[in-house]
């Protein structure tokens, strides 16, 4: 069985959550595109953790864990991420732990550009991580960057340095800012690269072994369908594919076919930055929904925006994920409303629309809101469909009909065993 777990709003839906709990029946897990820039929470018996770059599979005793060549990897972030580990009791050693040869190196002077052209835009800022995700990933595109596999080759990598040492510097100097130097950065490489150095290999040719073998591999995506760099809410998406449609290219086994892909979706909506967000809501009735859903960025810390749920764009992003089924996420969250808010369709120059629409029409979007009967009890102990009130199920039944996919697990809290399976 070959599944991907993706997201089918702005990002944390709960995708880390619903990895961890699923990564029991799998052999492998699969992180194939984005960088430290996510935040995948995950609470069960060893704690709570919160995974940036890891694969959210790690916390399993048994399972393999594969970050794909579609990734970009700032190297000191992710000595601490498995440092951090260490100190909790979870051991990565290359034997459960492989980085792909292809991923790309997110550089310091990545995260350098990516603060400068942050504080250069000001008001019309995109709302970036500032962890230099923007600008790894353009380098890569401008074929100027630097991949793990370069690691193996000290050399060689000194010699493309010198190259890119000098073309960064001319970027700087634009902003006015101070350059940076070759000997900065080599030591950089080495103290961090030489920790990670026995974990790089080709991890095509270890997943198209599991293929063969027929284990059960899952692909952990990154944020979510709305973010997509090339079918989200573009220029405030993320760099890379978010889609379930490149979770084998990203992973490294471009030639293999997804058996099942399972979208996670929250229910209400948030988002973390600057961009597009018809259903937004704001003042006491925003802050209460952030209170209760404790929406505050696990990467960054930032407040998140939050509104109720958006069928227009939900249902955009299942059809995008080609989502053969769904987890409802955080349903527990919304006990405290007396009747639930859910935007049904959106408002474009005075015209009612369903359709989620993009560019220009998007940002003049406004929400139409339909409310459905709250369930004012506490449902986070509830673990079988039957244990749910009749107004959460109508909740579920209402939003699986708008989006027009199964949802399969509805989730009731943080920890692991905290869900319902609805069929
Ligand atoms: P991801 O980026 O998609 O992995 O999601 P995040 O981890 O960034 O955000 C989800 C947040 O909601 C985390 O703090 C989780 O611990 C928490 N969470 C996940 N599922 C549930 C749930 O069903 N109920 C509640 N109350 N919290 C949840
Ligand atoms: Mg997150």
């Amino acid at each position: 069985m070959i599944t991907a777990i993706v997201g089918i709003n702005w990002g944390d839906e709960g995708k880390g959550r619903m990895v961890d709990l699923l990564a029991e029946n799998y052999n492998v897990i699969c992180r194939y595109q984005g960088g430290n820039n996510a935040g995948h929470t995950v609470i069960n018996e060893k704690g709570k953790f919160i995974l940036n770059l890891l694969p959210s599979g790690v916390l399993r005793e048994k399972t393999i864990n594969v970050m794909g060549g579609g990734m970009v990897i700032d190297l000191e972030h992710l000595c601490g991420e498995i440092k951090g580990l260490k100190e909790k009791g979870v051991l990565l050693t290359p034997a459960n732990l492989k980085i792909s040869d292809k991923a790309f190196i997110c550089m310091p002077y990545h995260k350098k550009q990516d603060i400068l052209e942050e504080d250069r835009l000001g008001d019309k800022k995109y709302g970036s991580t500032r962890r230099g995700i923007a600008p790894v990933y353009g380098d890569k595109y401008m074929k100027k960057g630097l991949r793990m596999g370069d690691l193996l080759y000290p050399e060689t990598l000194k010699q493309k340095l010198i190259d890119l040492v000098e073309w960064k510097n001319l970027t700087f100097k634009g902003y006015g800012s101070d350059g940076i130097n070759m000997a900065d950065v080599l030591r950089w490489l080495d103290e961090y690269g030489s920790v990670l150095n026995p974990y790089i290999t080709d991890t095509t040719e270890y997943l198209s072994a599991s293929v063969r073998a027929g284990e059960n591999i899952l692909f952990e995506a990154q944020l979510g369908a709305l973010r997509d760099i090339d079918y989200g809410v573009y220029p405030y998406t993320t760099s890379s594919h978010t889609l379930a449609s490149y979770a084998l290219a990203g992973a490294g086994i471009p030639g293999a076919r997804l058996d099942n892909v399972i979208g996670i979706m929250k229910a209400y909506s948030s988002c973390v930055g600057e961009g597009p967000f018809a259903a937004e809501m704001f003042g006491d009735e925003g802050s209460a929904l952030r209170e209760a859903g404790a929406e505050y960025g696990a990467a960054t810390g930032r407040p998140r925006r939050v509104g109720g749920f958006d069928v227009p764009a939900s249902r955009y992003g299942v059809q995008a994920q080609g989502a053969d089924e769904l987890a409802l996420t955080k349903l527990d969250v919304l006990s405290y409303l007396d009747s639930i808010p859910v935007c049904t369709a959106y408002e474009v120059g005075g015209v009612k629309t369903d359709r989620f629409p993009s560019g220009d029409a998007l940002m003049r979007a406004k929400p139409v809101y339909e409310y459905l009967d709250g369930f004012k009890t506490d449902i986070s102990k509830c673990r079988k469909a039957e244990d749910l009130p009749g107004s959460a199920v109508k909740y579920i039944r209402f939003i699986e009909n708008a989006v027009g996919r199964p949802i399969k697990y509805v989730s009731v809290g943080a920890g692991r065993e905290d869900y319902v399976v609805m069929r």
